[in-house]
This record gives structure tokens, C-alpha cells and sequence, in this order.
């Protein structure tokens, strides 16, 4: 027997669930098994629903606050393409020249996912690791 489980709470997807499907705007923009959820590299829109999960530590929301309270990278006009990555009105990873013309290609992370980005593991792993707010 299988089940669909489908919320924006990522810790009890964690708990539950074996495969993983993150969604956005109608599009499937990361994929693989449970384990991809507990550490970055994410894609940037799974990145955002992790960070959202509260961290029992002093200072995880004044950490969240600084993270959601920069500027976006400033973009040109879109492309006519209609594959563009749905995201990038959200993205604080995105790329003027690339986020804006070229639909982003699946690729894999060393986690096993599956992603749809221009951005590399590596790239995504430095904007998501933060350090710990030391009280
Ligand atoms: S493709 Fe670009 S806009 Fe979309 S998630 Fe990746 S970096 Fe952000």
C-alpha cells in the first residue's frame, strides 16, 4: 500500500515519508528519497521550506531573519521562453543572464536528488550552510 502525503511541513514529511517531491508553482524542482532533506545542498525553494522547520537552539530566528531580509540580486526582462525556473521571482541565488533566459536543465546532487537549477552543488551548498547563532 502507498500514500500521497502532501504539506508544506517539512518535518513531518521527514518522519513519514520515503520519497520526496517538492513542488513550485506547479513544478517538480527537487526529487529523491527522505535523506535529501537533511542537509544542504538543497534546491534554493527546498532550501527555503528546511529553513523554515524551527531549530530548538538560541537565536534560530534572528538567523532566519537575517537570511530572509536580503535584497534579491537584481534581474533584466525575462526570455520568451515558457520553461523558465517559476522561482526566480523568490530566488536570492539567481542569475541575471541565466535564471532569466535559459530554462535550468535536471541535475543531480552528490545527496542522490534530482534538481531543476543553473546553480551548482557547490554554489547552493555555500548560500545554505549557516552557522549556528552562537547565544
Ligand atoms: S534556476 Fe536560477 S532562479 Fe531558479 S532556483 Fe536556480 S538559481 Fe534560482
Amino acid at each position: 500500500m502507498s500514500y500521497m502525503f502532501i504539506s508544506h511541513d517539512i518535518s513531518t514529511v521527514r518522519a513519514i515519508c520515503d520519497d520526496v517531491m517538492v513542488l513550485y508553482a506547479g513544478q517538480c524542482v527537487e526529487a529523491g528519497q527522505r535523506d535529501v532533506l537533511a542537509a544542504p545542498p538543497h534546491h534554493p525553494y527546498t532550501g527555503l521550506l528546511v529553513d523554515s522547520v524551527p531549530a530548538l537552539r538560541p537565536g534560530w530566528l534572528d538567523s532566519r531573519r537575517a537570511l530572509t531580509g536580503t535584497a534579491l540580486p537584481s534581474m533584466g526582462p525575462a526570455s520568451e521562453s515558457t520553461e523558465l525556473c517559476g522561482f526566480r521571482g523568490r530566488c536570492h541565488v539567481r542569475i541575471d543572464g541565466k535564471c532569466n533566459v535559459t530554462p535550468p536543465s535536471a541535475r543531480q546532487l552528490p545527496s542522490g536528488a534530482v534538481i531543476l537549477c543553473h546553480r551548482s552543488a557547490a554554489e547552493l551548498e555555500r548560500a545554505q550552510k549557516t552557522e549556528p547563532v552562537t547565544a
